[in-house]
């Protein structure tokens, strides 16, 4: 399995509190995309992000900004902050103004362009 492929991702599910809560566990890292299911029950990605600590506790803060989320947990932060790299590399989604963001000092690459490349 290509771990950096978007393909892998659970869901959607409903952005709702209930569902977030029935969905994922207390205190996982893991990458998401939020979005809706349109028409022709294509998901849509509005938005994707990570977690480094709790992906739930995340969601929870962006109830609203869509409708439904998919979600893939991860072992690390690092492995979400490719994941998420790769989201937005290839969706480019609408509410993603700038290049996902890495924790200062990490040293982090990304695997699909230049923008950190020291
Ligand atoms: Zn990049």
């Amino acid at each position: 399995m290509n771990a950096s492929s978007p393909a892998v991702l659970n869901g959607p599910f409903d952005l709702t509190y209930d569902s977030l809560t029935a969905v994922l566990p207390k205190s996982a890292s893991g990458v998401f995309a939020i979005g809706y299911v349109d028409g022709l029950d294509r998901f849509r990605v509005q938005r994707v992000g990570r977690a480094g600590a709790d992906i739930r506790e995340q969601l929870r803060t962006l109830i609203g900004s869509g409708n439904q989320f998919k979600y893939r947990l991860t072992m690390t932060e690092r492995e979400a902050f490719e994941i998420e790299c790769a989201l937005f590399h290839k969706l480019r989604p609408p509410s993603n103004i700038s290049h996902p963001d890495r924790p200062r000092g990490s040293g982090w690459r990304c695997p699909h362009c230049l923008q950190y490349h020291r």
